[in-house]
């Protein structure tokens, strides 16, 4: 059976558009035996499937600007920090921490807006991290670094962080339009090479069609990526809702998003290719993941209905993580070679997907 007819077997997929050429040319290549992990919320939470769970997750984001951030890049101008827990000074910090330890917690990112070099001004926080780790040292910190010098990657580190995770930026025009910043393009070079020369977990990340939704810089960042040795590299997909009106953004396109998948697993043959939880929703969400799990990528955060399906027609060894947006801090890599992490039968995953796609779910029942 052809990859497109497994696919389109598939009653979750119905609506997806697939590429038949490009599912041709992932089923040729070499990379897509892979085993492929799911991770989405727990098994009752995925029923559902939203991502609104988030909330509860043991992995808080703590903003160390609160909501504020000099860059106002026209993707995200500051919306992705407002969720955030808080914590502006280094002793709410400790206190922010201890909190989420008593709700549970098993790690956090720590994250916060940018100065207009890009920079996260974490300095006065690290010996508060430093502190946290030396009381807790099984509560992870994933921290989104920002750019980077050596000595500050080299603090990071001090401090006892245990992923790093930086965008990295390949085009010119993207750093000097999206993000108006003026620092040359090499610095998010120079910014992954300082922190791969430390002991901590390395996760740079390519935001596709970031842009205003066109592909620029994507095979440079990629290119950028392949001279150094992170740990895992993860993709996630623009997403136009930030944007503000007058800097409109496209919607990528999933055949353009797949056919990057492609080229991101060739460049990248050993390392940990995974998909990130931002990506538009609906029908491209449907095709951009049906590529993701075609193209031999290693992971896929809250996973579009079918997937699991696909990946288990496809021959793929599947696993079903119960975990709350662990791509995007981190845990992934942090807790991929823990033998004890829970689990979910992807044959349970898939009934439930198969209840509520099924055509005699949508036909509307009238009472008497
Ligand atoms: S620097 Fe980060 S938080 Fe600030 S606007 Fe840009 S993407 Fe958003």
């Amino acid at each position: 059976m052809s990859w497109l007819a497994v696919a389109e077997a598939i009653e979750a997929l119905e609506p997806a558009r697939l590429d038949r050429e490009l599912v041709d040319r992932f089923a040729r290549a070499p990379h897509n035996a892979r085993g492929i992990n799911f991770y989405t919320p727990t098994f009752k939470a995925y029923a559902s499937s939203e991502i609104s769970s988030c909330g509860k997750n043991a992995w808080p984001a703590v903003s160390i600007t609160g909501g504020a951030c000099k860059l106002q890049c026209d993707h995200c101008k500051a919306k992705v920090l407002e969720p955030m827990l808080p914590a502006t000074t280094p002793e709410a910090l400790w206190r922010v921490v201890n909190e989420q330890l008593e709700l549970g917690a098993k790690g956090m990112l720590l994250t916060g807006g940018s100065n207009h070099r890009d920079e996260v001004e974490y300095g006065p926080f690290l010996p508060v991290v430093r502190r946290i780790k030396d009381a807790h040292p099984g509560f992870r910190i994933a921290m989104h670094t920002a750019l980077v010098d050596a000595s500050m990657a080299c603090a990071m580190e001090q401090a006892g962080i245990d992923a790093a995770m930086l965008d990295v930026i390949g085009a010119q025009d993207t750093v000097s339009q999206v993000y108006h910043l003026r620092r040359p393009v090499q610095d998010f070079e120079r910014s992954l090479e300082n922190l791969v020369a430390t002991s901590m977990k390395v996760v740079p990340h390519i935001v596709i069609g970031l842009h205003y939704g066109r592909m620029l810089g994507e095979w440079q960042a990629l290119e950028m990526i392949a001279r150094h040795r992170p740990a895992a590299l993860v993709l996630v997909v623009v997403m136009p809702f930030y944007a503000p009106a007058g800097r409109p953004f496209a919607t990528p396109s999933s055949r353009e998003v797949g056919r990057f998948f492609l080229d991101a697993r060739a460049a990248l043959p050993e390392l940990p290719i995974l998909l990130g939880c931002a990506r538009p929703a609906g029908r491209v969400k449907l095709e951009i993941d049906a590529y993701a799990v075609m193209a031999g990528l290693e992971g896929i955060a809250h996973p579009a209905d079918g997937s699991v399906e696909l990946a288990l027609g496809l021959g793929r060894e599947v696993r079903v993580t119960p975990a709350c947006c662990s791509i995007a801090v981190g845990e992934e890599v942090l807790a991929l070679a823990d033998p004890a992490a829970e689990r979910i039968d992807p044959r349970l995953v898939v009934e439930a997907e198969r209840r509520r796609t099924s055509r005699l779910s949508r036909i509307p029942v009238v009472a008497a």
